[in-house]
């Protein structure tokens, strides 16, 4: 018994090494294994990852920074309506990369679709899952704050029945006596004290008239609060 147990954790183990090589080797900068036991404790019960995704074992939050503003902003696609991202897109060949690494070693995986239900539906803030496991931390704006990219990232979840080593993480907020996402936010959705009102965002980003830009081809959101935080080495200043 001892024996298959110790054997269990060497191949959970070099399944971790592999999977974190693999995302290094694919540029894949933002990328973490979250602890399922926290996310299962901390989501709301029928939204949990275990509800979701029974037989997951593991679940990797990923992301892709946002280049510059219009990588983050939505261009139409064609003659066709729907909009798309250039970020998005870039998350979801990401996305595509994990699921062919891990069918091409014998497992699932879960999840992982950009639009729709899915990321709404999993009733855990990918932000908060993502400094559980050493990405970032949590900024006053409610948004995962990571050393490389400040704000300015998408962020991913994809459920694999492979069993991977959590990262551990969530450091304290550096975001120190700083206010600017709350003082500059057009919707008054940064309530402070971590408090964030989702739909009130929404209903200003979502607004054609209070976009920052927009005409029959290209839109961006408000997005003050990416624009306007100091943190991350990569900003979109230059770019502005
Ligand atoms: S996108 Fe604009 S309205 Fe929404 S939280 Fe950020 S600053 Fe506020
Ligand atoms: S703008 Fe300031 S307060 Fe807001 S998340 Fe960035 S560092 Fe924190």
């Amino acid at each position: 018994m001892k024996e298959v147990l110790l054997s269990h954790g060497s191949g959970e183990r070099s399944m971790t090494q592999e999977i974190k090589q693999f995302a290094e080797a694919a540029g894949i900068d933002l990328f973490g294994i979250a602890n399922l036991d926290h996310m299962n404790e901390r989501a709301r019960p029928g939204r949990r990852p275990k509800d979701l995704y029974p037989y997951a074992k593991s679940v990797m939050i990923f992301g892709c920074g946002m280049a510059d503003p219009f990588c983050r902003g939505w261009t139409r696609n064609g003659k066709e309506r729907g909009t798309f991202s250039l970020t998005l897109l870039e998350l979801e060949r990401r996305c595509r990369l994990f699921r062919r690494f891990f069918r091409e070693r014998g497992y699932h995986t879960f999840g992982g679709e950009i639009y729709g239900d899915a990321v709404a539906g999993i009733g855990l803030r990918l932000a908060e899952a993502a400094a559980d496991c050493g990405m970032g931390y949590v900024g006053k704006s409610s948004l995962l704050i990571t050393p490389k990219y400040g704000p300015r990232q998408n962020l991913l979840a994809l459920a694999t029945d492979a069993v991977l080593e959590p990262d551990a993480g969530n450091p304290a907020s550096q975001c120190g006596a700083c206010t600017l996402c709350q003082a500059k936010c057009l919707s008054g959705a940064i309530l402070g004290g971590g408090y964030f009102h989702a739909r009130q965002c929404e209903s200003v980003i979502n607004a054609y008239p209070n976009k920052r830009y927009y005409n029959q081809n290209v839109n961006q959101d408000c997005d003050m609060c990416l624009r306007v935080c100091p943190k991350g080495e990569l900003h979109w200043r230059k770019e502005d």
